[in-house]
């Protein structure tokens, strides 16, 4: 009998490729073989335009995953970023065909993304003080927790909102735009819309944030890198760590996720461990109130025997 076998370490991967996919339900049935027998879990969007992913598995499951998923030619040269894992990053495996890999929801025709910027280009603009402006196109629960210091952050709830963003940016137009995202994959797509709505000067960091937090992390972007819906926040390597996030109840400095208590709103967002004791686990009074409500309701349903 074996006796406490070593646990082995995790891995998580980021990836994505645009890339023409005849037959993605092809694709996905392929992948899905490949990560159960791995027993990788996360979940993969694949679409006509390409695919997009984040699994977990041991190291070496990573390993031979990545090794065969790039046989397919198409996604020989996809760059998988790599981060250390705690084995329950992904509660199962899912594999989905969707229309688009991220959900702009308005069409992009135009098929050339903004320039590259490599991370150590990025650092000497951002030092040479170059006349430019970082503009992140993540949501607003991911900058809340980090941020390059300097720049733009505009009230984006979901991807959806990045066309109305770029409406609202006109006086941009001929000005530097360096968009930035997490790994990279928003910026492909966000940056063909906004050059496409006229923007000049778009340009993208390549690898996103990501690749740039491995070697700078911790001195331009501050705070923590927001990666996934289960509470794993990336700290930079360099410089020390700084908290920028703030609790959304009492406003002291917090890297702490939570999700609304009321379903319907399940509100992502930072709350400190005594507001959420407080708040009962709501993101609000009204969130509150509509789940005492109910509450009430059922209890008297019950009294009356419906
Ligand atoms: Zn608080
Ligand atoms: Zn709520």
């Amino acid at each position: 009998m074996h006796t406490a076998t070593q646990k082995s370490a995790h891995t998580v991967i980021l990836f994505y490729k645009y890339v023409g996919i005849r037959r993605p339900e092809t694709v996905q049935k392929q992948q899905y073989a490949l990560c159960r027998r791995f027993h990788l879990r996360g979940r993969i969007i694949v679409a006509t335009e390409g695919i997009n992913g984040t699994l977990e598995g041991t190291a070496h499951a990573i390993q031979r995953y990545i090794m065969h998923t790039k046989e397919d030619a198409r996604f020989a040269s996809i760059v998988f970023k790599r981060s250390s894992g705690t084995g329950d990053a992904f509660p199962k495996l899912s594999i989905k065909v969707r229309d688009e890999i991220v959900t702009l929801g308005v069409p992009v025709k135009n098929r050339k993304p903004g320039t590259y910027v490599q991370p150590a280009k990025l650092r000497s603009w951002i030092h040479k003080k170059e006349d430019m402006t970082i503009l992140d196109v993540r949501n607003g629960y991911e900058t809340a927790v980090g941020r390059f210091e300097h720049s733009l952050t505009p009230r984006i709830n979901n991807f959806r909102d990045v066309p109305n963003v770029a409406h609202n940016l006109e006086s941009f137009k001929n000005k530097k735009l360096v968009m930035v995202c997490t790994g990279g994959i928003r910026c492909e797509k966000a940056s063909r819309y906004f050059k496409q709505q006229g923007y000049k000067q778009i340009y993208q960091l390549e690898g996103g944030i990501a690749t740039y937090m491995k070697k700078y992390g911790g001195e331009d972007f501050v705070g923590s890198l927001y990666v996934f819906d289960n509470r794993i926040l990336i700290r930079g390597e360099k410089g020390k760590h700084t908290v920028v996030g703030r609790c959304a109840a009492c406003g002291e400095f917090s890297e702490r996720y939570t999700n609304c208590a009321y379903d319907p709103c399940h509100a992502h967002f930072i709350c400190c461990e005594t507001c959420e004791k407080e708040q009962e686990g709501y993101c609000s009074k009204g969130c509150k109130g509509r789940a005492d409500e109910i509450l009430k309701f059922s209890e008297k349903a019950r009294m009356v025997g419906v």
